[in-house]
């Protein structure tokens, strides 16, 4: 089954590469060849943080919950339930996704995550190499929050491999430039998060950015009564307020971001509605 999934992502991948070419969403404002490198530099210091970082911390948590019968779906009223073994996977993915999309929402909100978080959102257009470009402090700082969500919700080394694919996927389809046919965008947003709804989030309005929050699953928004996908792809710009020349963003300029005061991150941080 792994095999499976990872044949499905190499597949994914691929046809997303042909297809951002053949059927854009968004006209893209930089050279998408210095855009992609920069971000794939963001992303490989990204990848050795996750190796260095996360592994080792989270592939032993998710061994003791199994070992020890630890968090939400192993309590006594989950074990009375009798749940067959797809459906406790179906399960793990879906608390894993929904507390992500909590997390997603703090990123937004506290001023120390956001200034990482900002560095994902800066980027002044949105294809499928966003989707890697995280910068390595915010994903050094995900980690007791990671380790947090696989203990409480009691998350095994299976359940976490299912997730992790799945969010794979999910985000670098989400963030990819393809325009699907409406009528599809419409039905799948029901399901999953889509690039238009994406789109959306990245947006350097501020109103439009506090909506569609999820990374996999696009219930959490539904219900949430965060969700939208009614403004146009064309009338959106991608980036943060006031961020908006190539220069602004080049790899120092990112790789610094967060340990830098740019009143332009701090004025596009979210404030909690009253
Ligand atoms: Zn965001």
């Amino acid at each position: 089954m792994k095999n499976f999934f990872r044949i499905a992502l190499s597949l994914g991948v691929l046809a997303g590469l042909v297809l951002e070419r053949k059927r854009p969403l968004r006209r893209e404002r930089e050279s998408k060849l210095r855009r992609n490198g920069r971000n794939l530099v963001v992303a490989s210091l990204g990848a050795l943080t996750v190796h260095l970082l996360e592994g080792p911390v989270i592939r032993p948590l998710t061994r003791s919950v199994e070992r020890q019968r630890l968090g939400l779906l192993n309590t006594d009223m989950m074990k009375k339930l009798r749940l067959p073994r797809p459906l406790q996977i179906l399960s793990a993915v879906a608390l894993m996704d929904y507390t992500l999309y909590l997390w997603h929402v703090l990123t937004h909100r506290v001023p120390f995550l956001w200034r990482f978080h900002a560095v994902h959102h800066v980027d002044l257009d949105l294809d499928a190499s966003t989707a890697l470009r995280f910068h390595f402090g915010e994903l050094a700082i995900s980690v007791p929050y990671r380790a947090a969500q696989v203990v409480l919700i009691g998350v095994d080394p299976e359940a976490l491999s299912y997730w992790q694919t799945f969010l794979s996927l999910s985000i670098l389809f989400h963030h990819s430039n393809i325009r699907l046919p409406r009528s599809w965008e419409s039905a799948l947003s029901w399901i999953l998060v889509t690039p238009r709804m994406h789109g959306i989030h990245h947006s350097n309005e501020p109103s439009e950015a506090i909506t569609n929050w999820s990374s996999g699953l696009a219930v959490w928004d539904r219900l949430h009564r965060t969700f939208r996908l009614n403004i146009p792809q064309e009338k959106i710009h991608i980036g943060v307020k006031g961020i908006d020349t190539e220069k602004q963003v080049q790899l120092p300029e990112i790789l610094t971001q967060p340990f830098r005061n740019v009143p332009e991150v701090t004025a596009f941080l979210q404030k909690p509605e009253r």
